[in-house]
This record gives structure tokens, sequence and C-alpha cells, in this order.
């Protein structure tokens, strides 16, 4: 391997930094001092390490004998680094290297930031926050900024008396310091990695601690929100116990604080001990919240604190192993809320997520799973549904595929064997591979280091007693081919009597899985769990259909989507899938009916104009039966599913199926909402807020407006927000792009308006005319990594194609090259879907 012009090299290695950091949140710069003790390894005459818009002043390097070296400093801006000459060379051995240095608080948020919110008496307040990961340590303080040059963190913060200070560790120690000020210091941290190092400062509160098996928990944030911790620190305290005891491996930190941001460009983010959060990842009334929001609460939070361990006690040696530390992560979030909330159904909840990443994975422009990093922002495409999605789900496929007890002993000794350490990924399947005695490497290495995933073909065996399985890559063009997998398969065989499961790997060649007599009915992914799609024969899925009821809600949900991806891939026309939609009229679980829903919804807009009244009338067929269960008002004791089908039902019927009665209900409902929030159930609030936006007028949109502007909660703001995309007037969509630009909706928030906005039927057209005047702006505004959530909607823009493609191809986001090229990828999909199944959309409404 060559040594990358972004590596730092090795003959200098880091133990400790004391670092001190002043920060000025009314000039928006900062001072600091760190000083390192280091150890060179072979005699030198220069140290390099990172640093990033820094000014250096007086730098220093002595040992314990008293001897000093003095330094030149030159900067290599491109690289990100500063090189030290230094005037003599400095033998073998421990030292210490202490650099002045000062910043900006940038408002980029990333590396030392700053975030600002209105208090109470209509002023604006400053907040001085960090986000590290990947390489934004280097903006802080000059360090190395490499996931395995692990240190210990001594911090001190010298901050206005007056404002909590929050750092990784406990606070041990506090000192007047002259001018109003104090110096806090906290407790060492463990050895870890720059990319972990918090320091948050603010005018900002912070709960009673909960205690957790020693460790104190709370939740920091704005003043006047206190009332929204409390689902917080349930979860919180459940997870950390939960996570020390899955992993049989104690919390690594000795507290944890969970920080509310206002201004943050992520969900959270994982600092050991010092979780920061995007507001409404973390505060949450459950009053008001409808479940999706308290399921995306709960799932961020597992998902941090199961970091804790993997990630921050256990971490990558470089960014390519960024997809582990994510995907493994989401797993855990999954299996944590699994045993938080078993009624609210985790994994049937996680498959849209993993349909997203099927969806993407399907295309040409798809990308390994891992692959190599070179400069730090290849690192940054890695944080995509690829990662995450594909990367969880996969995990959830070998677990299940292992067994859930082999897979969490493994999972176990790896982290042992590794704590406080660096590992790639081959560690992982090696100790899973131990306790399972399976194969591990070899079948992870096909789905890891390959994009893309197989289409599993199952036909009966010749003599009938058993299944023909093959695989093929599936994509939706042509130009998707190759690679081969080794699918772990979980099959589900019925004789009409009596079941029986068996398991197998399937590689390249046709392989026959026997059955113990004539097989009447099968499931080829058993529990669907596999990251795969599944073609049956008609012979063989005209008998699932006829047992719908026998399978379960995930088997029922995968085969609804493996039957929608081939109509995106022109091999099953849109009336066949309106068909089997049709049979699914008695489901009960709200992830199945979001699934068709969705659907529903992409088909509406392919429709020729003059036959929507009537795709309109059968979506309302297909759904009042289930929303006329269910009725409008929840009943005494319902189950939290229920409540967000129900809103899943109504919102579909009033946006998607135009239902005046639906309409009418929205209106009355929304009425009482805005006098009086708790009176409505979240769920159908949710629904009625969408349905009158959809249909909204001028008087609505100043209504919602208001509301968002004043929401006391993170989540109504939200709602109202994006509601505020939905109104159907072009003078409305503009104006709700305007506040994008002009500071009424966060930076943070703005590109997925913007996206709404993109994505919608109506005034869709207009917000990418608005996109392509504003570009210059929208990239000087939004970070890149929240950029691209608004162009991510771009292939919804189908009908104007060859003009995205003309603009995108001469107008670039910054590290979002892979985005756009999936994008464009996605509007070639769509078109096809809309060029084929139009008139044949057409025809089936006349027919039926
Ligand atoms: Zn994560």
């Amino acid at each position: 391997m060559t040594e990358s012009r972004y590596r730092l090299p090795r003959h200098v290695v880091p133990h400790r930094y004391d670092l001190t950091i002043e920060p000025d949140l009314e000039r928006a710069t900062f001072t600091g001092r760190v000083d390192i003790a280091i150890t060179i390894e072979e005699a030198t005459d220069e140290i390099v390490l990172n640093a990033l818009e820094l000014e250096f002043g007086e730098i220093a390097l002595t040992n314990a004998r008293g001897q000093t070296r003095s330094v030149t400093v030159t900067f290599e801006k491109e690289e990100e680094r500063a090189r030290l000459v230094l005037a003599d060379e400095a033998a073998p051995g421990d030292w210490s290297l202490s650099i002045a240095f000062e910043g900006i608080l940038n408002d980029k948020l990333r590396g030392f930031y700053r975030s600002t919110f209105i208090d109470n008496e209509g002023n604006e307040r400053a907040i001085a926050t960090t986000q590290f990961e990947a390489t934004d340590a280097r903006r802080a303080f000059p360090c190395w900024d490499e996931p395995d040059f692990k240190a210990v963190f001594a911090i001190t913060l010298v901050v206005d008396a007056d404002l909590l200070a929050v750092s990784n560790n406990r606070q041990i120690d506090r000192q007047p310091a002259g001018n109003g000020k104090v110096a806090v210091r906290y407790a060492d941290t463990m050895k870890m990695s720059t990319y972990l190092v918090a320091f948050v400062v603010g005018p900002l509160e912070a709960t009673d601690p909960v205690d957790v098996d020693g460790i104190p928990l709370r939740v920091v944030h704005a003043p006047g929100k206190g009332h929204l911790t409390g689902f917080a620190l349930e979860a919180g305290a459940h997870f950390l116990h939960w996570l020390a005891d899955y992993y049989a491996i104690p919390y690594p930190g000795d507290k944890m604080d969970f920080i509310a941001i206002p201004d943050f460009s992520f969900g959270a983010m994982e600092n050991l001990g010092a979780v920061t959060f995007r507001e409404n990842a973390v505060l949450v009334d459950p009053q008001v919240a409808r479940q999706v929001e308290l399921e995306r609460v709960s799932s961020v939070i597992a998902h941090e604190l199961a970091h804790m361990w993997f990630g921050d006690l256990v971490t990558m040696k470089w960014w390519n192993g960024i997809w582990l530390n994510e995907a493994f992560a989401t797993f855990m979030e999954m299996l944590a809320s699994d045993s938080f909330r078993p009624e609210w159904k985790t994994w049937l909840e996680f498959a849209p997520s993993r349909g997203y990443a099927l969806d993407t994975d399907a295309l040409a422009t798809t990308r390994p799973v891992e692959f190599d990093v070179d400069a730090p922002d290849e690192a940054d495409q890695m944080f995509d549904s690829l990662t995450y999605q594909k990367g969880s789900a996969l995990l959830r496929m070998l677990q299940q595929f292992l067994g859930e007890e082999t897979f969490r002993r493994g999972v176990g000794d790896y982290l042992r064997a590794h704590e406080h350490g660096n590992t790639e990924t081959h560690d992982l399947w090696a100790a899973l591979e131990q306790a399972s005695g399976q194969p591990v490497g070899a079948m992870m290495n096909s789905w890891i280091f390959q994009g893309g995933f197989p289409e599993v073909e199952i036909s009966h065996s010749p003599d009938g007693d058993g299944l023909l399985v093959e695989q093929r890559r599936f994509g939706y063009l042509p130009q998707v081919a190759g690679g081969e997998w080794h699918v772990p398969l979980v099959v589900r065989i019925s004789d009409g009597a009596t079941e029986e499961t068996t398991t197998a790997i399937v590689g390249a060649t046709p392989e026959e899985v026997r059955a113990h007599g004539p097989v009447e009915w099968a499931v080829a992914n058993a529990g669907g769990n596999g990251f795969f799609r599944v073609r049956y024969t008609p012979e063989l899925m005209d008998g699932l259909v006829a047992r719908l009821d026998q399978l379960d809600p995930l088997e029922r949900y995968t085969l609804l989507d493996d039957s929608w991806a081939q109509v995106k891939a022109g091999r099953v026309d849109s009336g066949t899938y309106l068909d089997l939609a049709s049979r699914y009229q008695g489901e009960t679980e709200a992830a199945v009916w979001g699934l068709l829903a969705g659907t529903l919804d992409r088909l509406h807009r392919i429709v020729q104009p003059e036959r929507r009244p009537a795709f309109e009338g059968w979506v309302r067929g297909l759904i009042e039966p289930a929303a006329e269960r269910l009725g409008w008002v929840p009943e005494e004791g319902e189950d939290d599913l229920t409540r967000k089908l129900r809103g899943t039902l109504l919102r579909a019927l009033g946006t998607t199926g135009k239902q005046g009665h639906a309409r009418e209900q929205a209106r009355r409902i929304v009425d009482r909402l805005l006098e009086s929030p708790e009176s409505v159930d979240p769920d159908v609030a949710v629904a009625a807020v969408y349905i009158t936006a959809s249909a909204g007028t001028e008087a609505d949109y100043q209504r919602f407006s208001e509301k968002y502007q004043h929401a006391t909660d993170p989540q109504a703001e939200d709602r109202f927000m994006y509601s505020l995309a939905e109104f159907p007037q072009p003078g409305l969509a503009e104006e709700t792009f305007t506040m994008t630009l002009d500071g009424r909706i966060r930076t943070s928030n703005g590109p997925m308006v913007v996206g709404r906005l993109l994505a919608g039927e109506t005034n869709g057209d207009l917000a990418w005319e608005l996109i392509k005047i504003n570009w210059d702006r929208l990239l000087e505004l939004f970070p890149p990594m929240i950029l691209k959530r608004a162009v991510e909607t771009i292939w919804t823009r189908h009908n104007r194609a060859d003009d995205v493609r003309a603009f995108l191809a001469t107008h670039e986001v910054p590290h979002g090259d892979k985005a756009i090229a999936q994008a464009l990828e996605r509007l070639d999909v769509a078109e096809g879907l809309a060029k084929r199944e139009s008139n044949r959309l057409s025809a089936y409404l006349n027919r039926s």
C-alpha cells in the first residue's frame, strides 16, 4: 500500500492531550492551548500533525531532561496539516509538544461551531459546540486526527461563569479564572480517537441526573424545554443498562449527557459520554408526538449508545471501516429498541429503510458497502443508506442465519479482544466464525466488497419434492449485471399439511433445496430478513397470494415490496401489482399499509390526468374499509401501531384518494388542533395537517406558518414546517422556498424542505426552476452533506428529465457526485416506469 498524502507519518505517536479551550461566544472565536505527550519513535527533525483554519502562537517541544527544540511551522492547507520543522533533530523518546492556537467558531455545523436559539425574552443566544466526525477535530485543536491515533484527553474549558459547559467526562474541578470566567476541568477520558472528543458551552440547562447502574444520565437542553426530556431519559436508561448486558461489558465512560443542539447536521453524534443530537431526535412530548416520532427518538438514542462500545471502545482503523461502525450501531439500535418496546415491532418497521437501501443498491451506480478510502472527504460519501441500512440489513440477515445467541457471543468476544484498540472488518468476521463454526468471512465478503444484490429465482424441482434456487443480480435497468453472492437462505416449505424450515447457502450454481414431500407452497425469504429479492414462478406466487394470512407480517411486506420492484424493473405490469395490492385489503400492519400508500401515490402521479379520478376511486375502494374499521378516534387502550396505522390510512385517503369526507374531517380536526394540541391524537393530527395542506388555502398557510414559527416542541415545529411544502398554490411554494434561504427555516432543515418541494406533485417543477435560479446561493448556504438531501429527490422530476440531466452535468454538489449519479439513474428508472405504465394503468382502470 502506498503512503497516502492524507495519512500522517507514524514516527511520532501522541498519548495524551492536555487541552484548554476558551470560546468567545460574542465574537465567535476561540483561543486554546494543548500540551501533547508524544513518543518520538525514530530520530527526526519534523513532526506532522493535522490543523485546519487555526492560527498557531507559541510552540515548544521539550522532554523530561529539559531539552528543547525550536520549531518553525508551515501549514499545508490542501492536506489539512501543520508541518513542524525542528532546528535540531530530536532523539527517540518521550517529549511534550505545546501549541497555543486560536480559531473561529464557524457557522458550518462542523469542527467547533456556533449554534443559536431564541430565548423566552426573544433574544438570540449562542452556543459553542463541536462536531468532529469524520475529520474536523483538526478545526478545533491541532491533533493527530486519525482514528487509530488513540489518546487520553484531559480537557479544561474556560467559560463565562453563568454558562453551562459539558465535555466527554465528569467535571472534576471548577476554579475562578478572572473576568467573570471559570476554568472547568474534566476527568481524563479513556484512550480514544479524536473524532469522539466533544465540548459544548452555552446558556443551557440540564435535567437532574438519572442513575443507571452508577452512571449519571442527563439531558442538556435550551432553557424552557425541560418538559420534553422525560422520554429520552426513560429510553436512555433502558438502553444503557440493556447494552452493557448484551455486550457483557460495562459502559466505558463515567457519565452520560444527551445534548440537544438547535443547529445540527446529522441526527446525532456518539461522542463518548456527551452525545449531541438534533433537537427533534431527543426532545419529545409523548402526549403530542406521533408514533413514528417516538420511534425515531428511541432509535437514535439506542444507536448512539450502541456506539459507546462498538465505535468508541473498539474503533475502525481507518475510514473504510466506517460502514461497519454505522451498520452495527443501526443493527443494534433495532435490537435494543425491540427490547424497549416489543409492541413496536422494530424489525417490521425497519422494512421501509431496508427497502430504500435495496432500491439504491439496484442501481448501476451503487457502490460496494466497503471500499478504499484515501482522502478524508471520500469518507463523507459513506454516510448513506448503503452504509446504514444495507449494512445493518446484512448484519440482521447474518444474525438470523447464525442464531441470535451465537451472534451475540461472537460480538462480545470481538469487543473484549480489541477494547481500546482499532480493528478492520475481517476481525469481526473472524470472531463470528469462531463462535459459529460457519464460513462467515467468505459469505460476508461477497456482500460487502461488491455492490448490488441478487434476485433469487424459485421454482419447483423436477420431481416436485423440493425447490430449485438460482440467483442473478437484480437491477432496474439492463446495464445492471454481474456478480454472485453466497446467499444465506432460510426457506419455509409446506406440503399443504405440515411446514418445515430449512437453511442453505446458495452459491453461483443452481441449487436444490429438498423437502420431505411435495411442495405446495414455500416462502424463500422466511422471516423476511434477507437482503435480496425473490421471484417465484407464477404457480408458487399464486400459492402464497392465496395464503397471505399464513405469512408473517414481514413476509407479507417483502412479497409486496418484491413485486413493486419488479414493476419498476419492467418485468411485472402495474395492473398485476394492483391485483396483488387488492388482496391486502384485510391487512392490519402499519408498515405494510405504508408501503401500499407509497406505491399507490407513485402510480397516481403516472396515470394519465384524465384517468386520475378513476384511479383515486380505486384507491378509496382499497383503503376505505380498513379506515372505517379504525375510525378517526382511537379506542381506549389501543396499541401504538394501530394509532400509527390510522394516521397512515387517513392520510392516504385524504391525499392520494382525495376523499371529500376525509378532507372535511381533517379541516375540523386542524381547527381543534390549533386551539389545543393535546385534544387530538398525534397520528390523526399529523394526517389532518397534511391532508389540509394538500388542498389548503392561503389562510391555512398563514396559520400553519405561524404555528411552525411559534412551536413549543420540535415535533410540532417539524410537522408544520414540512406541511408548508405541500400547499398547491405556486406562490406559497415559492414563499416556502424563500424561507429556506432567508433563515426562517434553519440551515439544518432547509435542504429537506427543498427536497419536499421538489418531490411535490403540483409544484415540483416550480421548485426545480427555483433551485436552478438559486443554485449558487444553495451551495453557499447549505453544508454539502445535507444539500445532498435536496438533490436526492430530483428523480421525481422525470417529466423534466432532459433538463435535469443537462443542468446537473454542469453543476456539481461538493462531495455529492455519487448521490447525484444515483439520483440521475433513479430519474431514468422513474422515466421508464412512467412511459411503460401510464397507458397500462388506464387500460387496467377501464377494465376494473
Ligand atoms: Zn452512528
